[in-house]
């Protein structure tokens, strides 16, 4: 099974330091594992969003949850996008959040939530490392080992690899193909957090060189009250919640 050619070149590059350090306005110059795990988070959650706007824009069929799909999705942007050594960055921040989220859950008496439309947060993170793993397995043997990917599940990761990347694959070939495009609009940026802002603007534009949709996709980042992200179908648009960046800022581990 082959990657979608046009995502083999890699070209992404995770902001430095300096970006991330005014990622939200809490965040201090101490506080780097702070930034960077809040801008992993964002970028991560975004790739999952565009997994919901593909499904609706493109009519992507979905076998099995669409939230799953989503988070799919996600992993193989991060795996495709990025350079070893920041794809393996995004993916420890991105698997740590999911950690973080169960932990809240579990200090607030919360039970995990079975009829959630979201998988419990465990069993994302445990997706997410197989999948991760399974993208490069040779590579990533000693990611998989750190984040405490059982053999049970690992012998299994590269085919669930495969599987992810032919299930999105002709999609993204397809999208790749008409790139690049100027289909992904920026909207409006809470100017309350210029870094995360940056960070949207930069991440628009980047994705205008790698996809062109079959319809406008408005990315914009708003306050809404309560921290959060969500696509739109009525309107075409993923709304990154501002709440959400200090929210995640305090999630960090
Ligand atoms: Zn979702």
């Amino acid at each position: 099974m082959t990657r979608p050619a046009a995502l083999a070149a890699v070209r992404r590059r995770l902001a430095s330091a300096t970006l991330a350090l005014a990622l939200s306005p809490g965040i201090g110059v101490a506080q780097d594992a702070t930034a960077h795990f809040v801008e992993a988070n964002l970028l991560a959650t975004l790739y999952h969003e565009l997994g919901h706007a593909l499904i609706d824009i493109e009519g992507v069929p979905i076998y099995g949850q669409e939230e799953d799909a989503a988070d799919v999705l996600s992993i193989l942007l991060i795996d495709a996008f990025y350079e070893e050594e920041d794809a393996v960055a995004l993916a420890y921040d991105t698997a740590f959040g999911f950690l973080g989220e169960a932990e809240r859950s579990r200090a607030e008496g919360l039970a995990p939530a079975y009829w959630d439309v979201h998988g419990p947060d465990e069993q994302r993170y445990y997706n997410l490392v197989c999948l991760f793993y399974g993208a490069d397995p040779e590579e990533r043997d000693d990611v998989a080992a750190d984040l405490g990917l059982p053999e049970e599940r690992a012998d299994y990761c590269p085919d669930e690899f495969d599987q992810a990347n032919a299930a999105w694959g002709a999609i993204l070939d397809e999208i790749s193909a008409q790139a690049p495009g100027d289909t992904f609009r920026l909207g409006d940026l809470d100017p309350e957090f210029p870094a995360a802002a940056d960070l949207i603007r930069d991440e628009v534009g980047l994705l205008n060189e790698d996809f062109a949709l079959s319809a406008d996709l408005t990315i914009q980042m708003l306050p809404c009250g309560e921290p959060n992200a969500f696509y739109d179908p009525d309107t075409t648009a993923i709304t990154m919640c501002s709440e959400y960046v200090d929210y995640l800022a305090e999630l960090a581990p």
